[in-house]
């Protein structure tokens, strides 16, 4: 069954945007006292027609539900705000969690943005030193987390968290001392009405570290009139319509979980759906059929994993409720692009983003052609530009297909206000009204962009300038690889070698054999220059978090770089 997308023509929308205009439908709080994300996310429905309708499904790891309607949400949300209240907290001081899928994890986030206080999610499967380094940095006040992760990994920590007041423990039903509380037992006694404090749009709302990808993670300040691109995003990219089933499997500690996990689909009024458990094929397709979701979140690693297997879902799931299948996070490769077509029956949307954009920023829209490999067109109200540096100036580069800095023009509703405690690496991101990504693309002659690579990551060889993503890409073509991660070699006589890291898919063998074959084959699609010129084959590949190659990481072990110099890696417990 097809819907009409709600973006029906691209280039008149993009051209005739205005963001006060397309944003009507976000009332602000009552009385006119400003404009609150979690209002527009919870409260606005539950006291509109949606307060019956089902706003968050919680399929836990032994199948139960747990269902929140709009009205239940805007109440335990009240509650948790009212918790904060009688904490003793102020406005703006900071909110972490430390915890899965779950219910408290809405409530939290929600919650703490009803207080007017700022949330940080964080990765529950963060070790103690990568969580002690952003409860710090972030003088967290509140943490709410599990008794489990609370006795690994935070009680040891406490006597170095000062500004730490209050853990809240999710899973016990009396307070253990003053500091470490139950969550329920202080839930059930708040009340259920709370009135949203007046909040200013350039009121503070996230916090959000960025995912340390190229270095030490950064911590993005967003504020309460971000929820604009948020709704925005959600109704021309997601294309949430009434009635709709969406699902977004990013990991809640990563900003994905935030913007698209919680308050956009919120923001729209339609239902998600929340996985308790970790990835898990099977259980995803078969989640895809019986919730009958009509819009799928995820990434490129959870893609790039089901295309090993040999299982084509839409011939063994009815998955007829599919609409929109999307990736983000990383370059989504054009094999995988078009292995959507066969898997679901629909080219998978890339759209690119970061952390210090709040939401998405370039797309591939329902109603637009897709081009495979592409992040797609800008977000309507967003300038992007590819641009050249001359000395301190930022050049825009009007011709298409030239590579340069992927830049955005600072004044769209989400863009991060400062980086935490890093002021002057904030200005530095900035020349004039542009804001610089950090990232290397090309614009071709239909407006489409194409991600060429980090700045950081991009490797010189024999006087070229080579993209990782273009040639991870063509070696992914080859049918024995599952994935593969690129990095410059330094090699006096060229500068850097093209090195790859390769993961064959099941049932190929690594010999010597193959790695000939692929290096042929990679000349062949690549040219001499750009081909790598070793191959090692992995069995996996080292990742953030959030599921990212870190090719940062394999550089320094091909370098042999003392672990010390590798020390913003996440390591797991
Ligand atoms: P750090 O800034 O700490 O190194 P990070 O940049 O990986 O970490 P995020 O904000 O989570 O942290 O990721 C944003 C980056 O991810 C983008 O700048 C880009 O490099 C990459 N990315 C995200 N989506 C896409 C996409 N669709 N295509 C290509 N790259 C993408
Ligand atoms: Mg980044």
């Amino acid at each position: 069954m097809r819907k009409e997308p709600n973006l029906k023509d691209y280039s008149s929308t993009y051209q005739h945007f205005d963001w006060t205009n397309e944003t009507r439908q976000l009332t602000g709080l009552p009385g006119g006292k400003g404009i609150n994300i979690a209002y527009e996310a919870v409260d606005r429905h539950a006291d509109g027609n949606l307060k019956e309708q089902l706003a968050i499904r919680v399929i836990r790891k032994d199948n139960s539900y747990e269902d929140l309607s709009y009205g239940q949400l805007k109440n335990l949300t009240s509650q948790f705000a009212n918790v904060l209240l009688k904490l003793g907290l102020l406005e703006g001081e900071r909110v972490f969690s430390l915890l899965g899928r779950v219910p408290e994890l809405f409530l939290t986030a929600l919650g703490t943005l009803k207080f007017k206080g700022v949330y940080c999610p964080l990765f529950s499967v963060f070790g103690p030193e990568p969580i002690f380094q952003r409860l710090s940095k972030g003088e967290g006040t509140v943490l709410v987390t599990t008794s489990q992760f609370f006795l690994k990994k935070i009680k040891d920590l406490l006597g170095r968290l000062p500004a730490l007041k209050y853990v809240l423990l999710i899973d016990v039903e009396e307070d253990w001392d003053d500091r470490t509380l139950s969550f329920p037992k202080w839930m059930n006694q708040a009340s259920t009405e709370f009135e949203i404090p007046p909040t200013k749009e350039e009121d503070p709302a996230l916090l959000h570290f960025t995912s340390g990808t190229t270095g030490m993670p950064k911590g993005a300040i967003h504020v309460h009139k971000a929820v604009f691109t948020h709704y925005i995003t959600g109704k021309y990219v997601l294309d949430f319509q009434p009635g709709d089933v969406f699902w977004c499997t990013a990991d809640p500690g990563w900003v994905t979980g935030t913007s698209y996990g919680i308050i956009s689909p919120l923001v729209n009024g339609v239902t998600s759906i929340v996985d308790e458990e970790e990835f898990d094929a099977l259980r995803w397709y078969g989640i895809l059929e019986k919730e009958k979701v009509n819009i799928w979140y995820t990434a490129p690693t959870a893609i790039r994993r089901l295309m090993r297997m040999s299982i084509v879902p839409r011939e063994k799931f009815d998955l007829s409720q599919l609409r929109l299948v999307l990736s983000v996070g990383e370059p989504l490769n054009a094999e995988a692009v078009i292995w959507g077509e066969q898997a679901f029956g629909m080219p998978i949307l890339d759209n690119w983003w970061q952390t210090e954009t709040g939401g998405i920023m370039i797309a591939n829209y329902p109603s637009m052609k897709v081009k495979p490999g592409s992040m797609g067109k800008p977000l309507p109200g967003v300038e992007v530009g590819i641009a050249e540096m001359e000395g301190d100036e930022l050049r825009l580069l009007a011709e298409p297909e030239k590579q340069g800095h992927l830049v955005l023009k600072r004044n769209f509703p989400s863009i991060f206000r400062t980086y935490l405690h890093e002021e002057e690496r904030y200005q530095k991101c900035f020349k004039g009204d542009w804001y610089l990504s950090g990232d290397l693309a090309k614009k071709d002659p239909d407006g489409y962009f194409w991600f060429v690579g980090r700045a950081d990551d991009i490797i010189k060889t024999s006087g070229h300038m080579v993209g990782p993503f273009e040639v991870e890409s063509n070696l992914m073509k080859h049918p024995a690889v599952a994935e593969a991660a690129v990095i410059g070699k330094p090699e006096p006589s060229i500068g850097e070698l093209v090195k790859a890291f390769v993961v064959l898919k099941e049932g190929f063998e690594p010999n010597e054999e193959r790695r000939l074959e692929l290096i042929g084959f990679g000349r062949k699609a690549m040219g001499p220059a750009v081909a790598p010129k070793e191959i090692e084959f992995v069995e996996n590949l080292p990742k953030t978090k959030s599921g990212k190659i870190l090719r940062r990481l394999l550089k320094a072990r091909e370098l042999g770089l003392p672990e010390g110099d590798l020390s913003t890696l996440e390591k797991t417990n």
